[in-house]
């Protein structure tokens, strides 16, 4: 399976920065031992052309330029940098070419993404570009050009902070069905409406939300017939997150993450994984929950290819 990372594109954060930047290179080096039949490729830099799908041309030129205000980078929660710029393309760039790997794979993933705050002028929440909707956008652009009907992308957003930003960009978008189940006293405190949301209370448990999730995809699948699904897979529902609210043990994670991608399996529909959230005091927490992640999806793989299991 296809897997792209940017982690040697690193953001420059001040210390003691809250945001567990370190998680990225730590998550490859545990892939390389956990799971070494992965293919991992550097994440390319997305393009002009493929942000401009979801974003403005001010805020493109912005986050290029440097001339992100205070108030935008106090948003965003990173400083700008060159470097924070290249970071977030390269970020968009390995969803984006997750997306296109899994069209013709069936799998594939992206070490980092997930950045579902972020709106076409602006970011929020650690997330500069969204990742997701250029994704699903290149995607159908991609596909366009060799068939004549549009390709519905799902986007199934697992992180415990709502995908606001995913859901604001598609919210007249019929080609595109947003699914956030999340926590419905994190952040964002405004929430938008997706397709399908899906609010938990404080302190759910792996029962209350596997079985909260299997209704959710049972309610897609009567609205929705996706050629495509993105698939969000924030671990910060970890009852080990220090923002998450949730109470989800390692093992319902797992579960969680095995119902996604054997839906996906069963109805053969091609899925492109991101990382999203993940908060634990110790990153090697965060770390140990996302090789899960990549477990279960590499399960799902060897299936969808007839490999042994
Ligand atoms: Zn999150």
């Amino acid at each position: 399976m296809q897997a792209f990372y940017a982690d040697h594109f690193v953001l420059p954060l001040p210390p003691g920065h809250r945001f567990p930047m370190a998680k990225y290179a730590l998550l490859r080096d545990a892939l390389i031992l956990a799971c070494p039949e992965l293919e991992l490729q550097e994440a390319p830099a997305c393009s002009d052309e493929e942000l401009l799908l979801v974003h403005s041309g001010a805020y493109v030129d912005a986050v290029r330029h440097g001339r992100l205000s205070e108030d935008q980078q106090r948003a965003i929660g990173f400083p700008w940098s060159a470097a924070m710029a290249e970071r977030s393309r390269r970020s968009v760039g390995g969803t984006v070419a997750a997306a296109f790997a899994a069209l013709q794979d069936g799998m594939a993933a992206n070490l980092a993404g997930g950045t579902h705050h972020a709106y076409p002028d602006s970011g929020s929440g650690f997330c500069v570009f969204n990742d997701l909707a250029v994704a699903a956008r290149g995607a159908q652009a991609l596909w366009a050009q060799s068939h004549s009907t549009a390709l519905p992308v799902l986007i199934v957003d697992l992180d415990v902070h709502q995908g606001n930003g995913t859901a604001h960009i598609f919210a007249d978008d019929a080609s595109v069905f947003t699914l956030s189940v999340h926590g419905e006293n994190n952040f964002p405190f405004r929430k938008e409406h997706s397709d399908l949301d899906v609010a938990l209370p404080d302190g759910c448990d792996d029962a209350l939300y596997l079985l909260a999730l299997s209704d959710a995809l049972a309610e897609v699948e009567q609205r929705f017939s996706p050629g495509l699904v993105l698939y969000q897979a924030g671990v910060d529902p970890s009852e080990l997150d220090r923002l998450g609210r949730l109470k989800l043990s390692a093992a319902g994670l797992q579960q969680r993450d095995r119902m996604v991608f054997e839906w996906c399996e069963t109805h053969r529909y091609p899925v492109a994984l991101t990382m999203g959230g993940g908060y634990a005091n110790r990153i090697e927490d965060t770390v140990q929950l996302q090789v899960n992640t990549y477990r279960e999806a590499l399960r799902c793989w060897r299936r969808w290819h007839n490999l042994a299991p």
